[in-house]
């Protein structure tokens, strides 16, 4: 059975797509058979997975509303060793588009469903933002990853995903949980980045994964030659912190400590 994490974080720009595909690539060097499920209209993850976002004649949106399922629409990343599920702007319509249906918010679920045996790991690339179609990722999933840059107004926006992602719990999916926040473009010559990191393994100890993301520039030129860092250049300190969270990620689901989503804090 695929274990499913949705990579989320309502903010926009804090690494939900280079941690998505780069723990796709990982995963998949690590000998799991991984799906990438690209959920962001804007298809980064896609592109970033080395597909052609314009090109696609079926996608995620075509999977939401029920034109196909996700073995007609899914295609392998070229170089990354993983599945991809992709997107791209067609997806903005499903939004509306759903609002018809019934059960809007378990389309994913339900369409994931019959590839359960198929893949270890599924990860879900969310938009920015609360949107029908992030529910369909948490609905869908047993736990959310949660990528966050360590500075001031991170730690404000946490405690209102985490009180989401409570809400969600309490309404929609009593199997998710908050597998872990993931430290990343990590700068260490910040002071702030250093507070604010130690903070967060005060507040959420255990929560926040032992393994922290550089900010490093290879992991940013990766996706314009479409392939995950990781594939890129596996030598560059991205691309070995990515592996190496991928591990730490693979060790805490063998020891599934997790807990249920933990306070939201009174930051
Ligand atoms: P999101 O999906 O949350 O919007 P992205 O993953 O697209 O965020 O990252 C936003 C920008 O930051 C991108 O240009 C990306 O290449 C860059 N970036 C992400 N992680 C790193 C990192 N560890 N080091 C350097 N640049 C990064
Ligand atoms: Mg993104």
């Amino acid at each position: 059975m695929a274990r499913i994490f949705v990579v989320a974080n309502q903010k926009g720009g804090v690494g939900k797509t280079t941690t998505s595909v780069n723990l796709a690539a990982a995963l998949a060097r690590l000998g799991r058979r991984t799906l990438l499920v690209d959920l962001d209209p804007q298809g980064n993850a896609t592109m970033g997975s080395g597909i052609d976002k314009r090109g696609l004649s079926r996608s995620v949106y075509h999977v939401l509303i029920g034109l196909c399922d996700v073995v007609e629409a899914a295609q392998p990343s070229p170089d990354g060793g993983y599945t991809v599920l992709p997107a791209n702007r067609e997806l903005a319509g499903a939004e509306l588009e759903l609002v018809d249906f019934e059960e809007r918010e378990t389309r994913l679920k339900d369409a994931l469903a019959a590839v359960d045996d198929q893949y270890d790991v599924i990860l879900v690339d969310c938009p920015p933002a609360l949107s029908l179609l992030t529910l369909n990722g948490f609905c869908a999933a047993h736990g959310v990853i949660i990528p966050m840059q360590c500075e001031y107004y991170a730690l404000e926006g946490l405690s209102d995903l985490v009180n989401t992602i409570r809400k969600i719990h309490a309404n929609f999916n009593t199997e998710l949980k908050v597998i872990g926040l993931l430290r990343v473009m990590f700068d260490p010559r910040i002071t702030l980045s250093q507070q604010v990191s130690a903070q967060l393994e005060q507040h959420f100890g255990d929560k926040v994964f032992k393994t922290v993301i550089p900010r490093n520039v290879r992991l940013a030129e990766a996706p314009s030659y479409g392939q995950p860092g990781v594939v890129f250049d596996p030598a560059s300190k991205g691309a070995r912190a990515y592996v190496e969270f991928a591990e730490e990620l693979l060790r805490r689901l063998d020891g599934d400590a997790g807990a249920a989503v933990p306070d939201a804090g009174q930051d």
